[in-house]
């Protein structure tokens, strides 16, 4: 099966996730398409071993004992943020760079996306208008199991290639019942990132913070030195933090995001998201918020309680210690043609979670753009290009330890 083949197969399955449940995998459809996997990878020849409780879906196809082993990762879920039923994809050839008519009311442009123009000429793969793709991540799902049809069929050496593939990716509990043993690679890649050549071991270090202010309601004709209008309140904490917000930031700047703000005079709540790629700058931004509340508490007698929690760390910190996992990528990329693109992840990654689990765990791009909308297209050759990415990856990883055994 070509890698088309098995993404316009995989596709047809509506695998959307739900914040709403509370259960892994948080829809049934998520299993449909990890059982259609586990026919395909047990006639690749893979071991496989299936949680199916929880939807996870591991496979090795097994290489030599002495030749080193890797690892790919993949989510079997699409956004709940687009419809991703009845996907009716159009497959455009030799695009001509001009804006796409999706359907009647809906364009792809290349006005508004210009990372169009740097496919003409190329097979692309445009929804209808009215869902979503679903090529993240299952542009990630085709290409593996494509690169792994390849170890299978050629019989070309290589050590244990590893995959996982993982229910709930998008609402943030991809990694929740992730089993590391029974994945058995000691590095791994989530194949699960946009442009052609992107290749990403930063991430955030975040945090989400909760202020509860306690107000003091009264009659407004009598209020003079009574009342405590939490509203204000809230309001002097927003205004003391810098203009550092998800809109007025890129690249490596890090923000406070204010989320959520519930407020009457008796009493407000705030919610924000703190993120920031350095951890230094990461721990002055929750200090900071620490001193505006304490200052404020001072001055309101201890009316108001911070919490700050934890999220996630960049992978940085670990990967940055044996940067040979990054140097597989760039290396195999860059033999197949491919200029590695080193990107930040403006977000968090289930790699992360593996990397502070200790499996080192970088992600790399599919060929997909304009995730979780309508929007969403993928090139044909993009695809093809990264399951060649993938093919160099496994060899890149076995030539580098038996260059290491024979020294
Ligand atoms: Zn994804």
């Amino acid at each position: 099966m070509t890698v088309l083949e098995r993404f316009l197969k995989y596709i047809k399955i509506d695998t959307a996730s739900s914040s709403l449940s509370e259960e892994t995998p948080s829809t049934p459809n998520q299993s449909l398409l990890a059982n259609q996997l586990k026919e395909e990878l047990t006639s690749l020849g893979a071991e496989v071993k299936y949680d199916e409780e929880h939807c996870y879906l591991y496979a090795i196809l097994k290489g030599d004992e002495f030749l080193p082993k890797i690892g790919f990762i993949a989510h079997l879920d699409t956004s709940e943020d687009a419809k991703g039923e009845n996907i009716t994809p159009n497959i455009i050839n030799n695009y001509n760079g001009q804006q796409i008519a999706l359907n009647t009311s809906n364009v792809l442009s290349p006005d508004e996306y210009p990372d169009l123009n740097n496919h003409v000429g190329k097979t692309l793969i445009t929804t209808d208008g009215t869902t979503l793709l679903g090529a993240d991540d299952k542009a990630g799902i085709a290409e593996i199991m494509t690169m792994l049809e390849y170890y299978s069929s050629t019989g070309e050496k290589h050590g244990d290639i590893c995959v996982a593939f993982t229910p709930d990716e998008e609402i943030g509990r991809g990694m929740d019942y992730f089993d590391y043993k029974t994945f058995g690679s000691p590095i791994a890649y989530t194949v699960d990132g946009s442009t052609l050549g992107e290749v990403s071991y930063e991430n955030f270090n975040a945090a989400s913070a909760k202020i509860e202010i306690e107000g003091k309601s009264c009659h407004c004709g009598s209020a003079k030195g009574i009342m405590v209008n939490a509203i204000l309140i809230a309001n002097a904490i927003m205004s003391s933090l810098p203009n550092e917000t998800p809109a007025t930031t890129e690249g490596y700047e890090g923000f406070f995001h204010i989320e959520r703000v519930i407020a009457t005079v008796s009493s407000a709540t705030l919610e924000y998201l703190i993120r920031d790629f350095d951890k230094a700058n990461f721990e002055r931004r929750k200090k900071l918020l620490t001193e505006i509340v304490d200052k404020l508490n001072e001055k309101y007698n201890k009316r108001i309680k911070l919490t700050i929690k934890d999220s996630y760390y960049n992978m940085r910190n670990i990967i940055e210690q044996d940067m040979s996992v990054v140097e597989i990528a760039t290396e195999a990329m860059e033999r197949v043609g491919v200029s590695p693109k080193i990107t930040p992840i403006r977000g968090g990654t289930d790699g992360a979670d593996a990397t502070y689990n200790g499996l080192p765990c970088p992600n790399i791009g599919t060929g997909g753009h304009n995730f979780h909308g309508t929007h969403e297209y993928i090139a044909l050759e993009d695809m093809e290009k990264t399951t060649e990415i993938l093919i160099e990856m496994v060899r890149e990883n076995t030539n580098r330890k038996v260059l290491t055994k024979g020294e």
